[in-house]
């Protein structure tokens, strides 16, 4: 019987192979530029003619290669990085797989120049659809340039597949933007048709943020930093004011590469929850660096996942360290993030680390206001204060929706001019605040306000154990099963630093003996089964989110509801609070607490 098994002729092979590792102009643009890092090289130049199609050409300053390395480099699973299978695992390199130039080769006009510094001139290669077509000596600098002509010239049906130019350059950019990011020390250009889109100097992570997405985010970016002995975190985020309704800042990366990872992507947007509205997106460039054995990144060439194989290690501290650098700006309410040097013990995993995580303290500006421009100082007032009618509004907030150079232009005299004469509050359905203000009508959600005041006061109390309490005249007596009541006793610390003052008479009942002042005319049981139920829902792996959480159902239950009639006075009280906080767009479950018509929109109603 004859053979009928043949071995695919390597050209056939490769052109199999360079279907999965090159996918578009985009993929080959991002095998070039890692091989020219793996080789060290502090300048590397990118220029793309017709998105890729018609050119992709890089050049850079690194080792070079010898003459026999020149000719090797296009062979299949011919690469310098590992010789044994173990290798696999230690990888720090970005290729890895000795794929990525006999790919390119396969399907297009590859012609490589390369010197090693030692040698006196370079190589040139021709090859064409995996057949060398030319190989000679000349003179050139140190380093290696690549010049990829007509990518998938003789596989029309993938050339055909190709999306616009504009979405294949979308592609190219967002390769040059990942592959830059993690490499701000090296220099790199990308060019596109004669014209020169970035030109990036070495610098740090900052500069090179900058350099790619524009100078005003030096205003814009947050340091996250975070060092354990298993996972080691830096980067930036973008300010919660500045979050966007669309994606595209989202950019983690694992030991630099590149990776997509919505699981983390949710320690993320857990960490900005309540600072960002709902529908906005944080956005963050991160890098995580942890132990090549403690991740799984040999999947697929052109794939950004990566296996960790402690995920919910890694979710606890990224999660701690954004919130952490949103507290060190000031910008969360107080949270003690000393705590969570207690997340080990939640942690199976976590207990095999050497050192506990130790997140330092966190000083607070608990005046600081993201939505305002000029530097206010005065207290906060307390809801508990009211009712305090002042003779004339604080007025400062309104500054914000008129001229904005008319912002600290200072005197009293002149700012009650900006004020409306005829200010003052009107409620439409018992629900909504309705006032006026410079640029038209501000519409304000009176229970989502007051919720984001005693959210922020709550917050503030169980920092400081601040709490005040009222007495229970009659303290009640509460039965619980056993479960509740030792999950009760987990939050026990808490709740009596809001006031709340519990005492247990035997192993499922508790006296309630005293309530938070806020808390008049509520049921302190509800309340107290309100909490435990939540906290039963959110049982989260952080305890910094235990205080957010009874914070958030507390504030909830207590804030004035809809369709509650409120006095002016009253009105303008809450009014002045929200505008106190250190969050008064957003509701901590995300609402929008308020809106503007402008006068434009008002104007355009009656056309
Ligand atoms: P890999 O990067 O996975 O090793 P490649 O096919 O991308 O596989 O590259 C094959 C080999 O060619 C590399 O291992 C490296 O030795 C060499 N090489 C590729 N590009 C360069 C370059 N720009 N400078 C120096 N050597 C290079
Ligand atoms: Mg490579």
């Amino acid at each position: 019987m004859l053979d009928v098994i043949k071995l695919l002729p390597d050209s056939v092979a490769n052109q199999i192979a360079a279907g999965e590792v090159i996918q578009r102009p985009a993929s080959a643009v991002k095998e070039l530029m890692e091989n020219a890092l793996d080789a060290g090289a502090t300048q590397i130049d990118l220029v793309v003619k017709d998105a890729g199609k018609a050119l992709i050409m890089v050049v850079d300053n690194g080792c070079g290669m010898s003459e026999t390395d020149a000719r090797l480099c296009f062979e299949r699973h011919a690469t310098s990085k590992i010789s044994k299978a173990e290798d696999l695992f230690a990888i720090r390199t970005m290729g890895f797989r000795g794929e990525a130039l006999a790919s390119i080769a396969a399907i297009a006009q590859v012609e490589l120049k390369t010197r090693r510094k030692e040698d006196e001139v370079g190589v040139k290669i021709v090859i064409e659809g995996s057949v060398v077509k030319e190989q000679s000596l000349v003179p050139m600098q140190p380093g290696t340039s690549f010049t990829v002509k007509n990518l998938f010239f003789n596989v029309p049906a993938r050339r055909n597949f190709l999306k616009s130019p504009q979405a294949e350059m979308r592609h190219i950019v967002e390769e040059f933007t990942r592959v830059t990011l993690m490499n701000p020390e090296v220099g790199f250009t990308l060019t596109s048709d004669g014209k020169e889109l970035y030109h990036l100097y070495s610098g740090n992570l900052k500069q090179r943020i900058m350099g790619l997405f524009g100078s005003h985010y030096d205003q814009k970016l947050l340091p996250v930093n975070q060092d354990t002995d298993r996972v080691r975190i830096n980067g930036y985020i973008v300010k919660p004011e500045y979050a966007k309704k669309t994606r595209g800042e989202q950019y983690f990366f694992v030991n630099k590469r590149f990776i997509k990872h919505p699981y983390l992507h949710h320690a993320i947007e857990n960490a900005f929850m309540e600072m960002i509205p709902q529908d906005s997106i944080p956005g963050y460039f991160i890098n995580i660096e942890v132990d090549p054995a403690d991740i799984d990144v040999n999947i697929h060439p052109t794939k950004t996942e990566v296996n960790f194989l402690d995920v919910k290690l890694v979710y606890a501290i990224l999660h701690a360290a954004v919130r952490k650098a949103i507290g060190q700006h000031n910008l969360a309410p107080t949270i003690d993030f000393s705590e969570t040097a207690d997340m080990n013990a939640d942690f199976g995993a976590a207990a095999k680390m050497s050192q506990p995580l130790v997140m330092p303290d966190i000083p607070i500006n608990e005046q600081y206001n993201p939505f305002r421009t000029s530097s206010n100082t005065a207290p906060s007032p307390k809801w508990n204060d009211f009712p305090q009618h002042r003779d004339k509004p604080s007025g400062d907030w309104r500054q914000l929706y008129g001229e904005r150079t008319d912002i600290n232009n200072g005197a009293e005299a002149e700012k009650q001019e900006e004020m409306p004469a005829n200010s003052q509050y009107l409620q439409v359905n018992q629900t909504y605040i309705v006032t006026t203000v410079k640029s038209g009508l501000l519409l304000i959600d009176q229970h989502l306000a007051h919720t984001r005041i005693l959210f922020e006061k709550f917050l503030k109390e169980l920092e400081n154990h601040s709490g005040a309490s009222q007495q229970e005249l009659f303290p009640q007596a509460w039965s619980l099963n056993m479960n509740d009541a030792s999950l009760l006793k987990e939050l026990l610390p808490e709740l009596e630093n809001l006031g709340f003052v519990l005492e247990q008479a035997n192993p499922t009942t508790f006296m309630i003996n005293g309530t938070p002042a806020d808390s008049s005319g509520h049921d302190a049981v509800e309340l107290l089964e309100r909490i435990l139920d939540n906290h039963k829902l959110n049982r989260s792996d952080l305890q910094l989110d235990r205080k957010l959480g009874i914070a958030k159902t507390l504030s909830a239950q207590l804030a004035i509801k809809a369709q509650t009639r409120l006095s002016e006075a009253e009105m303008q009280n809450l009014v002045d609070q929200l505008f106190a906080c250190n969050v008064a767009e957003v509701a901590p479950n995300g609402k929008k607490i308020y809106v503007i018509v402008n006068m434009d929109e008002i104007v355009s109603k009656f056309n």
